[in-house]
């Protein structure tokens, strides 16, 4: 990409889209076109036709997708699959009809078979069954991995997919009932210290363990692949390391300054015991995660403290 390079970012609002514009932004690229889903319903086959004619792109990153714990897609099962499928088809082949010079689609490591082997290789996919719970939105997900795919073998195309895991940071969901852990910490160690609470109901056990990238550092790493990285084959995306729940509470404890206690509840799921991506391909590829965990929580708690609330 040039400077000056017209590039969409699909999906700027969100966790992984707003970090990729901000980064955009600091390393000097100024051409970038965005819409919300007001503005542009990625879902509309015609919307997203006549912007592509309009806007002509050159580079695009697909990071819109309709995303959600664990309860949202127990719920809504046909929304996570059908919305995704129609985002990612749209977006995908109005890049192709006219002819974006390379675009970047974002999966999530749920595309890998539940019980994979731990760190979770590139060459794992579709080698076992799905995670029964979000099975429609990571099968939308597998069937963008496979049109980017066969797009390039049909038509020449140049496109790439990343795979990030877990990831956390400015813009993310802090509402308790459907958050992730580190941002759901992050708030009832806020509100325990703020009502001067004795402790901190962590759900489990404590023992499953996660790995946490900062958005950043996603950012960062999806624009060294649009530059650097032609293969067909997706790269996964994380730091290599994982921690365990008990750490990590530890850890936005001692961020967040809350002196009571934690409890935790094993009536809680734990749910997989590890989820850690091997990131031996992207590492290859020169790019290494450079934001500590203890950083990146710090950098979260700032954007809490000041933006949080008015989003739950
Ligand atoms: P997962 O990575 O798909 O399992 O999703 P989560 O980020 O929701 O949960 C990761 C782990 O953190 C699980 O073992 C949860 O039980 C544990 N956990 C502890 N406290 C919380 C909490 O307040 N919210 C969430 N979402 N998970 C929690």
């Amino acid at each position: 990409m040039e400077l000056t390079s017209k590039i969409y970012v699909a999906g700027h609002r969100g966790l992984v889209g707003s970090a990729i514009v901000r980064k955009l932004k600091e390393q000097g690229y100024n051409n970038i076109v965005v819409r919300t889903s007001k503005e542009l319903d990625l879902r509309d086959k015609l919307q997203v036709d006549a912007f592509f004619e309009e806007q002509q792109p050159e580079f695009v990153f697909l990071a819109a997708a309709k995303v959600g714990g664990i309860v949202a897609n127990n719920t809504y099962p046909a929304d996570f699959i059908r919305d995704n499928l129609m985002i990612q088809t749209n977006v995908i082949d109005a890049a192709y009809r006219k002819g974006v010079k390379k675009l970047l689609f974002l999966g999530s490591t749920c595309i890998y078979p539940k019980f994979a082997r731990q760190p979770m290789n590139e060459a794992a996919l579709l080698t076992g069954e799905l995670e029964p719970t979000n099975e429609p939105y990571a099968i939308a997900k597998i069937a963008g991995i496979k049109m980017c795919e066969s797009y390039n073998r049909q038509y020449g195309t140049n496109y790439i997919c990343a795979m990030p895991t877990n990831l956390y940071g400015p813009n993310d969901n802090f509402d308790l009932e459907t958050s992730h852990v580190l941002p759901a910490l992050i708030r009832k160690f806020h509100e325990a210290k703020l009502r001067n609470e004795l402790y901190v109901e962590v759900w489990g056990t404590g023992a499953p363990k996660r790995e946490f990238l900062y958005s950043d550092d996603l950012a960062d790493a999806v624009i060294y692949l649009m530059n650097h990285y032609h293969g067909n084959q997706f790269v996964n995306v994380g730091v290599g390391k994982d921690i365990s729940i008990k750490e990590l509470a530890e850890k936005i404890q001692k961020v967040v300054g809350f002196e009571g206690e934690i409890k935790f509840n094993p009536s809680k799921p734990d749910g997989t015991p590890r989820k850690l991506v091997d990131v031996t391909k992207l590492n290859k590829l020169g790019w290494y995660a450079t934001t500590s965990l203890e950083d990146g929580i710090e950098r979260t708690y700032k954007w809490f403290l000041e933006n949080g609330l008015e989003t739950v």
